[in-house]
């Protein structure tokens, strides 16, 4: 079954809630960066954020970016999501060794660091909040930045579990949103509730899929899902945006390339697709960059 996402209220409407599966998205992401077990749990646990994040967006244009920067041995973590299901990213460190005898925590891999969320409307500026990380964990990081940044009272749950040989066995995650006008006894009634709730991967584990979660969630709370939609790891790299990008640096570089002699290989950060640039292909370029200059010029 492909990932997916539910989105829903509940409490008559003070209540938003999302819920995601992203076992395909955690998946394909330990396969193409080759990430080591902690690796693939910290990065689900953003890339499923992500997902949960990109449903939220309004606009269509927007893009979401979600950045952690940490002191610990992964260094850093960075994910995008639009508002069509689509959501790719990577990791600085992949490979991460662990030779701790007690495994290794996300929070240990990511340390002390930041959480940067920036949304790109496709305008001149794009909006950029920021907040310390408070744990590392990213779930905990997340609700402290709504609550710091955006003022939302929020409930961040993310979770990946691993099978022994280091594939994606469970991953998904949820998302609750208090209105500015939900009442006392609903904040206090929910509080209760998720303080019961099982952790996300062993309701997943238990065979619960996105909208069973949420039922758990808000039972006797008027749980109302309003729409179902499909997420997918999904990079729309392309030789043309990367041809793009070779025009962009200039051309006293692409001929310092050109007289290297050997051709230039370009990986996608996102998902390791190559590129791969002959000397003739470079050659071509910079014609075709002189072509237009001189045609300007006329
Ligand atoms: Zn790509």
């Amino acid at each position: 079954m492909p990932d997916y996402l539910v989105k829903a209220t509940a409490a008559k409407g003070q209540i938003r809630a999302f819920a995601v599966s992203t076992k395909t998205i955690v998946e394909t992401a330990r396969t193409v960066h080759h990430t080591s077990p902690v690796v693939t749990q910290a990065l689900g646990r953003l890339l499923t954020a992500g997902a949960l994040m990109g449903s939220m967006i309004k606009n269509r244009d927007e893009l979401l970016t979600l950045k952690i920067n940490g002191d610990g041995p992964i260094k850093g973590l960075l994910v995008t999501a639009d508002s069509q299901g689509n959501v790719k990213g990577y990791s600085y460190v992949s490979d991460l060794k662990d030779t701790t005898s007690i495994p290794m925590t996300v929070s240990d891999a990511i340390g002390s660091g930041s959480l940067t969320i920036i949304k790109d409307m496709g305008l001149k500026e794009p909006y950029v909040g920021y907040s310390p990380l408070v744990s590392g964990e990213i779930a905990e990081d997340l609700t402290y930045y709504y609550a710091k940044s955006e003022q939302i009272p929020t409930s961040v749950s993310l979770g990946v579990l691993l099978n022994e040989d280091g594939s994606v066995k469970q991953a998904g995650g949820f998302i609750i949103q208090l209105m500015p006008f939900t009442d006392e006894e609903m904040i206090l009634k929910l509080e209760n509730v998720l303080a019961d709730t099982s952790s996300m991967t062993k309701l997943m584990d238990a065979g619960k899929t996105p909208e069973a979660i949420l039922k758990e969630i808000f039972v006797n709370l008027d749980l109302n899902i309003t729409t179902t939609e499909i997420v997918r790891f999904f990079c729309n790299c392309s030789r043309d945006r990367v041809t793009k990008a070779l025009i962009a640096i200039g051309e006293a570089e692409l001929e310092d390339m050109i007289a290297d002699g050997e051709s230039t290989e370009i990986n996608c950060d996102f998902c390791s697709e190559k590129y791969v640039f002959s000397t003739e292909d470079l050659q071509l370029l910079l014609n075709a960059i002189r072509k237009k200059e001189k045609e300007t010029e006329v």
